[in-house]
């Protein structure tokens, strides 16, 4: 709870401004200003010298169970082979009673000495007939053993699903690699990674971002619990009064009754949780080959990936979403899913629905033109510029030219776009220092498409406020939310940024220190 006497912050710097000091009272900003006007007789005082002081940092996208299980669970990030993912394995089931099905996330094939995904014998090989199931970094694809498989009733005649595929062997018999839908095809039956997750580990890991600076997500939550797992949503609300930060809630439904039902629960859940609108996948990941491209991947002359636009799947969730007064986020990687989403969103516009209503996640590759659409939908970019940092060493071989025209921030903010900015996390690392960082020097690719330190700055603060539709933050009669570094992210290099300190985090007017957590890269 926040402490309700009227307390003074005094900082030396508040980043991008001339002032010093915050006035705080009872969990809301009272006044930005210099220490020297406020400075009365009576009033509580906190110094923290060295520090600068920002708006409390956000996410506009982020998994929170899916970050839970990350560094909770098994997380293969780091392994470097076959070998290394087998050992990995072996110690993490070694105490497990025989049958029990394992979950491993963030499989990175781009890393490994193989240079591809295990099959299904490749992880028999590895556990025998306990059944496992990994799941690529970007969830787009998932590979499953043989137990794995016959568990979930996939025979070697089970056709791909809709918006989906299973890969196959020279005989025609899925060889255990899932792509897209097809991963529910296991997933629904053995269990997704965060279906049982204590209330601990949720706590533990929420409290372990708020010492990363973050003060609040746009947190992607799946509703409707299948065969023995929890509905995420319910997971949430349980833990909802204890949470450290707050949740603004974007919900994955299968029906727009689910998705009333999930608004109407965290509507009642608490100062911590609201329902923030709907989310839904028009294709897949370029690290997956799964994000709907209008030309073929530069690597893989016969594939454009899997456009999953299904306005009659899509628009009644939209059409619910809206009428329960929340946004529509629509995920949207490669340029012909963003061309169907831009013109989607166009429709909705021509029908009168608010322009902040609307994003677009990720929006990675788009022509000229389709900035230009964008921009004229008035929809908020969601992006996360992570992503240029773990996709350097295969992004150019994967869309040749078109990596000019990939992760276009300042073409879009030129444009007049809004963009608010994210991690994906678990897909990528949580932390927003480093997010600014990457905004700022691109890894290196396409420095054209830089955005300037004050505009990296704002990705994380104002362009998070306007993609979870909430008033600007660091103003008198906000949320008391703020981040202490200990240096000014305005004047500092990246790699400043990258290796700098979050002295503390305030939410609520309430200071958290940081909490270090174990995030295997
Ligand atoms: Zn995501």
């Amino acid at each position: 709870m926040w402490s309700d006497r009227r307390t003074l912050l005094v900082v030396d710097r508040v980043a991008g401004t001339d002032h010093d000091a915050v006035l705080v009272d009872s969990g809301k900003i009272v006044a930005v200003g210099s220490s020297n006007e406020f400075e009365t007789a009576g009033l509580a005082i906190d110094r923290y010298p060295g520090t600068s002081l920002i708006a409390g940092l956000g996410d506009a996208h982020f998994h929170p169970l899916g970050f839970t299980a990350a560094i909770s669970r098994l997380n293969v990030a780091n392994c470097g082979s076959f070998d290394d993912l087998a050992g990995k394995i072996r110690k993490v089931t070694s105490g497990m009673p025989p049958g029990q099905v394992v979950i491993g996330t963030r499989l990175n094939d781009d890393g490994l000495a193989e240079q591809r995904l295990p099959t299904r014998l490749d992880l028999d090989a590895m556990v025998g007939d306990r059944p496992l199931m990994l799941y690529r970094y970007c969830g787009h694809v998932a590979v499953a053993n043989t137990a794995a498989l016959d568990l979930s009733g996939v025979r070697p005649d089970t056709p791909d699903p809709v918006g989906g595929s299973l890969d196959r062997d020279a005989d025609g018999r899925p060889n255990g690699i899932l792509r897209e839908t097809a991963i529910s095809l296991c997933g629904d039956v053995l269990g997704q990674r965060s279906g049982d997750l204590s209330r601990e580990e949720v706590l533990n890991a929420m409290s372990g971002l708020v010492g990363s600076g973050l003060t609040r997500l746009g947190a992607i939550v799946a509703t409707g619990g299948f065969f023995g797992v929890r509905d995420e949503i319910d997971q949430l609300i349980d833990i909802g009064p204890d949470l450290p930060l707050n949740l603004s809630v974007l919900v994955y439904a299968e029906t727009p009754d689910q998705l009333e039902r999930a608004a109407e629960r965290l509507s009642n859940a608490g100062r911590r949780l609201s329902f923030l609108g709907m989310k839904d996948f028009t294709d897949g990941s370029l690290g997956g080959h799964t994000a709907a491209l209008r030309q073929p991947y530069s690597d893989w002359q016969s594939e454009v990936g899997t456009n999953r636009f299904d306005l009659a799947r899509i628009g009644p969730l939209a059409e619910r979403s809206l009428a329960l007064g929340g946004s529509v986020a629509l995920h949207a990687i490669g340029d012909a899913a963003c061309a169907d989403v831009i013109g989607y969103f166009g429709t909705l516009r021509d029908a009168g629905v608010d322009a902040d209503r609307l994003r677009i996640e990720h929006a990675s590759v788009l022509s000229d033109a389709d900035v230009e659409a964008l921009a004229a939908t008035g929809a908020v970019a969601s992006v996360q510029p992570a992503f240029l940092a773990s996709e350097t060493e295969w992004l150019g071989t994967r869309l040749g030219e078109r990596v000019e025209t990939t992760y276009r921030f300042r073409t879009m903010q030129e444009a007049g776009i809004a963009l608010a900015g994210g991690s994906d996390c678990p897909v990528e690392p949580p932390f927003p220092l480093a997010g600014m960082a990457v905004a700022q020097d691109r890894a290196g690719m396409v420095p054209a498409e830089s955005l300037d330190a004050g505009s990296a700055l704002a990705l994380f603060t104002d362009g998070v406020s306007a993609a979870l539709r909430e008033p600007l933050p660091l103003k008198p009669g906000a949320r008391a939310d703020f981040t202490m570094l200990n240096v000014d992210p305005l004047t500092a290099t990246p790699d400043e940024l990258r290796g700098a300190e979050v002295v503390a985090t305030w939410i609520e007017g309430t200071p958290h220190l940081p909490i270090p957590f174990e995030w295997d890269q």
